[in-house]
Order: C-alpha cells, then sequence, then structure tokens
C-alpha cells in the first residue's frame, strides 16, 4: 500500500521536508516519462499531465506558491524554492499547457480579480480542468505592447471585442484567456483606455490558428476575434486599468518560473558533463569551453538567488536590475551551451526528434534544445528592450 505523505506539515524542519518530498518523488514521478510523453497524442498527453497535476495537488504541491485561502499550501516562499529544486534534481516533468493557468492567473485573480472571479475560476486551475492561456501580443504590438488595438466596445451587459493577437503560448487547448483590449481609443497616452478580461475560449467568434515553428510543432497559436461577447462580469479591474493590472501577470515571470528553468538546466548539465567523460571530454579545447560555460551558469544561479531573496525580503519592490540582467545573460547563455553541445557531439545530435513536453529547455535532444533557446531571448521582451531598460532606467541615458 502506498505510503500516506505529509509534506507540507514538515514545514519547520527544512531536512525532513525535503527528505519527504524526495521520498515521495521517488515513488509518484510518472515511470518513464521522457519515453512515454516524446511524441504523444495531445489527449494522452494531457490526460498524462492531469493525472501528475492531481498526483501533486494530493500533497498540497500542485500549486506551491499557492496562499491556503485559494487551495495552495501557504508555503514560506524558502520552502518554495526546495520543493522547485528538488523537482529539477528528480528531473520531474513540468506541467507544460499550465504555466499561464498556475503563475499569470492567479497572480492576476489574487490581486485584481472580484471574490466572485476568485470562487469561479481558481479550482478549475487546481483540479486541471481549465487551460488558460494569455492573449496580450498582436501583431504590431510585441515589444510595443500598449499600442495594441484589439477593441471592446460595451454593449448593455456585455462588451464586442474585435482583433488579434498572437504568439498566445497553449491557447489551441485553453478553455480560458488573459485578454487585454482598447476599450477607449482617445486615451491621454497609449497605455489607457486598455482594459483586462477574462475571455471564454469557446465563445463565437473566437478562432485559434496554431503557429507552426521550426521544430515543426506549435507551441502557440494566433487568435483571431469576431465580435466576440464578453460579459461585463468578466472585466477584471476597473475599465480603462488594463495595462496596471497587466503588470502583475507579468511579474510572475521573474521569479520562480526562470529559478525552476536554470535548476533544471544545471541539472541536466551535471549530466551531460558525466555522460560525456569517455567522447568529448577528453578533448581539452571541449572541457575548458564546458568549464567557462559552467562558471557562467554559476553565475547565473547565484543572480536568481540574490533576486530571490529580494523578492522574499519585499515582493513588491524588487528593482529591475537583477530580472533585467538574468533575462540579459540567461537566453544567451541556452543559445551558447545548447550550439556547444551540437558541436561537441557532432552528427548523432543534428538529427530531428519530436519533442519531450515536460523538459523545459532541457529535453536533451540537442538540436531541439537548442532550436527552443532562441524562444527565451523574445519571449517576455525581447533582449533589445532589456538593453533600452538597462540603459534608460538603470544607467539613466538618455532615451532614443
Ligand atoms: C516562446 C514565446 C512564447 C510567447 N508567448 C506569448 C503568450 O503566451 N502571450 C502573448 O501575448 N505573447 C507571447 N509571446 C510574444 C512575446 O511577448 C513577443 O514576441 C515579444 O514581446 C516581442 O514582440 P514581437 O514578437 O511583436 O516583436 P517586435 O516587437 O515586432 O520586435 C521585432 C524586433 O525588433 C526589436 N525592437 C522592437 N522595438 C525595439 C526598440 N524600441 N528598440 C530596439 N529594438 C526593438 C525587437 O527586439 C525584435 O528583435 C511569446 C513569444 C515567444 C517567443
Amino acid at each position: 500500500m502506498s505510503r500516506v505523505y505529509d509534506i507540507v506539515g514538515k514545514v519547520g524542519d527544512e531536512q525532513a521536508f525535503r527528505q519527504e518530498i524526495r521520498d515521495w518523488l521517488a515513488e509518484k514521478i510518472p515511470a518513464g516519462w521522457r519515453a512515454r510523453w516524446q511524441g504523444v497524442r495531445e489527449e494522452e498527453l494531457k490526460a498524462e499531465i492531469v493525472a501528475w497535476l492531481e498526483e501533486r495537488r494530493k500533497v498540497g504541491l500542485a500549486t506551491p506558491h499557492w496562499p491556503r485561502e485559494w487551495g495552495g499550501p501557504g508555503l514560506p516562499f524558502a520552502y518554495q524554492i526546495m520543493v522547485y529544486e528538488e523537482f529539477a534534481r528528480a528531473d520531474a516533468p513540468e506541467l507544460d499547457m499550465y504555466t499561464i493557468s498556475l503563475f499569470h492567473t492567479p497572480a492576476t485573480l489574487f490581486e485584481h480579480g472580484t471574490q466572485e472571479q476568485k470562487d469561479k475560476y481558481l479550482s478549475g486551475i487546481t483540479q486541471g480542468t481549465d487551460i488558460w492561456c494569455q492573449g496580450f501580443s498582436e501583431p504590431g504590438a510585441g515589444s510595443d505592447l500598449a499600442a495594441l488595438r484589439t477593441s471592446a466596445r460595451r454593449e448593455g451587459d456585455h462588451y464586442v471585442v474585435n482583433g488579434q493577437k498572437i504568439w498566445s503560448s497553449s491557447s489551441m487547448h485553453a478553455r480560458y484567456c488573459l485578454l487585454l483590449a482598447r476599450t477607449d481609443p482617445n486615451g491621454k497616452r497609449k497605455h489607457d483606455g486598455i482594459s483586462y478580461f477574462i475571455m471564454d475560449m469557446h465563445s463565437p467568434g473566437v478562432e485559434v490558428r496554431p503557429i507552426p515553428q521550426i521544430t515543426g510543432e506549435s507551441e502557440f497559436a494566433e487568435i483571431f476575434l469576431d465580435d466576440v461577447k464578453i460579459p461585463v462580469a468578466n472585466l477584471i479591474g476597473a475599465e480603462g486599468n488594463g495595462w496596471n493590472i497587466a503588470q502583475s501577470t507579468l511579474s510572475t515571470e521573474r521569479g520562480l518560473l526562470i529559478f525552476g528553468a536554470v535548476e533544471r538546466l544545471a541539472h541536466s548539465f551535471g549530466l551531460d558533463g558525466r555522460e560525456a567523460k569517455d567522447t568529448w571530454m577528453r578533448d581539452v579545447q571541449h572541457r575548458r569551453e564546458y568549464a567557462a560555460l559552467y562558471a557562467e551558469l554559476q553565475s547565473i544561479r547565484l543572480m536568481i538567488r540574490q533576486l530571490l531573496i529580494e523578492l522574499e525580503a519585499n515582493p513588491d519592490k524588487a528593482s529591475p536590475t537583477l530580472p533585467t540582467y538574468i533575462k540579459l545573460t540567461w537566453g544567451p547563455f541556452l543559445q551558447r551551451y545548447t550550439e556547444f553541445l551540437l558541436r561537441a557531439e557532432g552528427l548523432e545530435a543534428l538529427k530531428w526528434q519530436p519533442s519531450i513536453p515536460g523538459t523545459g529547455h532541457s529535453s536533451r535532444l540537442r538540436m531541439n534544445d537548442f532550436l527552443k533557446s532562441y524562444g527565451w531571448t523574445i519571449a517576455g521582451g525581447s533582449n533589445e528592450i532589456m538593453r533600452n531598460i538597462v540603459s534608460e532606467r538603470i544607467l539613466g541615458m538618455p532615451r532614443g
């Protein structure tokens, strides 16, 4: 019979907490998931991910960062960090498709949602029934998001929405969308007059067209909106305050999300080196490059830990400095490391293979990881925009 785990009950004793997670992970990680999930059909994958989410939910680890009030375990921040470390170390699968649902949606609703919205939408996330997507970017409004043109016109007890969104991750699987649309085209600044909505993706007039990527697969899609009706009850916050609310949504990309990704890579980085001891590690030039990359990886890990310390001390007032530098270094590092592996491992590494969901940027399929690494220098603000932030906000240089 399966052991009963009390992971959350061990808060207060770090060693016992870690040990309980390790034991639980050893028993519960879906057996052989990397091999089974590779290239699997969408419905099967979704069933696997929902089952894994449910296992995590039973011990309070579906949403380690959620407060008790909303069905989370209310873990102190230091313990949340431990959860991510242990999951990375054990190579536990990530909850692909659920990133927006587990991070961006609650960050938005906890702070700005009405009681009714929280009651209605949060339980569908923890139960895995509802996948959410984020409909912010548009053709012509990516880096310059405030230039968005999708319009929402109030008609009685609903808004009528028209426009187009693009690059919306997992939107082809989504039930709901965090949508930004312009309710007032005559605002003083372009940031004014933007409102924030919960859009039911099953509404008439919503059309989702997946975008094929260089890997041949599609992680995101375009969303076309043609006279889509959104009830007024689905407005988050006040009409016209969408820009400020969107900052809460985007701030979730700063902390634990990137920490998890980097810890996962650190784990596979170690494996890569050990497994190569009789092949490319025997080459002195490769060893030098690997060591230099290791030093770089460690410096990124240290920056992220420092960011987590800052966030723990003052969640609302972290400076833009560390998140910006982390973003600027992590994407290019990933590109250089995955390119190094392609070179070091030779022809065998070049072949295309179906992706393995749940592995983030550490699928260890060399070509896939290399191609995917480029997304990091674009998503959530491109590195050119990050450099603008460094020059203008951190170094105080004049605006270009
Ligand atoms: C993997 C991935 C997932 C994504 N998921 C989502 C999602 O779920 N929902 C969503 O809404 N969006 C999503 N996006 C979109 C992402 O936020 C945008 O791609 C990003 O903001 C850049 O916008 P853009 O693609 O329109 O490029 P543009 O803004 O058109 O920029 C094109 C190029 O010009 C440069 N550039 C633009 N303005 C300046 C400037 N002022 N100074 C210097 N250089 C400049 C940019 O750096 C870039 O190289 C995702 C993107 C990726 C890659």
